[in-house]
């Protein structure tokens, strides 16, 4: 084991832009790998981690219903659970690959393949040590991971919700159209909404806000980043009350 843990448990959000490369779609499993690595690091700090997979890198529902108008809002939402999925197993298989014992529970009933979603079967794996991945988000249209991986931490009690992004924080203004925008090491819950940051969706926001679960918004592109965030080291912006 390595230096004692900041966190007991935490949930990371992985968005579907860390499966895949740089302004590319689909997965790429040289990037799954190498975010595979960075996990291993964290479990052996002996943090319980849960991760929530995104699947923009595969499929969103708003947008795909928005240029499909022969499809359901609805069934674009599924797709994209589905697209959750894809990207979990991949991550499934690179961490056991490395030794990193896993479950993939999904909020999808898909006996083949993953565990249901069942939260103290899920507590159960993560105070055995495993790596527990979150699939299919909250299994419900409408909504984005985002909601899910606050929802999840809310559920199995997790110190803090760390979202990695391709940012390296929050900022006033997004930072690849103004290069003046200045980052926030720190900010209300209460600023990020009535500035309209673009930290996580406002659901996932008023959930957290409303039941005290900080949200640390970091770069995940950065080698270390994740071991970084679990040991409490100021990196990114935390989001707090
Ligand atoms: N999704 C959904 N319900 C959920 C979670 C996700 O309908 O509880 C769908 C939604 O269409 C979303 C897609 O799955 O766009 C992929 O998730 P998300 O956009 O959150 O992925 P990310 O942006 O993190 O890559």
């Amino acid at each position: 084991m390595s230096e004692k843990p900041h966190f007991h448990r935490v949930i990371l959000k992985l968005s579907g832009e860390s499966f895949c490369r740089e302004r590319e779609s689909g997965i790429s499993m040289t990037e799954v790998s190498e975010i595979s690595e960075e996990i291993k690091s964290v479990h052996e700090t002996g943090t319980q981690v849960a991760i929530v997979c995104g699947g923009g890198n595969i499929l969103r529902g708003k947008q795909f219903s928005e240029v499909s108008a022969a499809i359901h809002a609805s069934t674009a939402h599924y797709m994209g659970m589905l697209a959750t999925v894809i990207n979990a197993l991949a991550l499934q298989d690179a961490l056991e690959n490395i030794g990193v014992p896993t479950r993939v529970q999904s909020a999808i009933r898909m006996e083949g393949v993953a565990e249901p979603f069942i939260r103290r079967r899920c507590l159960r794996h993560l105070e055995k040590g495993r790596v527990v991945i979150l699939a299919a988000g909250t299994g419900s249209p409408f909504v984005t991971t985002d909601t899910a991986a606050a929802l999840r931490a809310r559920e199995l009690g997790a110190d803090i919700l760390m979202k990695a992004t391709k940012v390296d924080g929050v900022y006033s203004e997004d930072p690849e159209k103004n290069e003046h925008a200045v980052r926030y090491s720190e900010i209300t819950f209460q600023n990020v909404l009535s500035q309209n940051l673009q930290v996580m969706d406002a659901q996932a926001i008023h959930h957290c806000m409303e039941h005290n679960i900080p949200i640390l918004v970091f770069n995940f592109g950065q080698s270390g980043n994740i071991l970084r965030a679990v040991q409490g080291k100021k990196i990114g912006t935390i989001v707090e009350k």
